[in-house]
């Protein structure tokens, strides 16, 4: 199964290939400034399960930190894709960029620590001060 996805303006446009590998909402701060957003969902499949259908070209990215990259369409602004040698073999795409459905249901909230104090949550999901279990 494939999901799509693209950036507002259409010109970049992307396909997952199933299974993804997990569904958690982001409330750290560089997420919240890169989005310009309360959190941001994300999922993530394996490098060879990404595929761009068009638009590369149109492509611009950003070094986040030492080892994240964020790439973004030119044109219209919206972030698409996120990278970083900390997770290698991942690529990391917003949910909201996705036109089908996902093919699971949001796992978690990471760094929830870095939660803005104006947006209630009321799920079940659970929370972690890192990106999981583990820390
Ligand atoms: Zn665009
Ligand atoms: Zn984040």
């Amino acid at each position: 199964m494939a999901i799509r996805g693209s950036c507002l303006c259409g010109a970049v446009t992307f396909k997952l290939h199933t299974p993804t590998k997990f569904f958690s909402h982001c409330h750290c701060e560089t997420c919240r400034r890169a989005h310009g957003a309360a959190f941001v969902s994300w999922t993530g499949v394996p490098d060879d399960c990404f595929e761009w259908l068009t638009g590369a070209e149109q492509l611009t990215g950003y070094r986040s930190s030492e080892h994240a990259t964020r790439s973004f369409c030119s044109r219209c602004g919206t972030h698409v894709r996120y990278v970083s040698t900390d997770w290698p073999g991942t690529v990391y795409v917003p949910v909201a960029t996705l036109s089908d459905p996902m093919d699971r249901d949001p796992e978690d909230h990471i760094h929830a620590g870095e939660a803005v104090s104006w947006c209630s949550l009321n799920d079940e999901l659970p929370r972690y001060l890192g990106f999981g279990e583990d820390d």
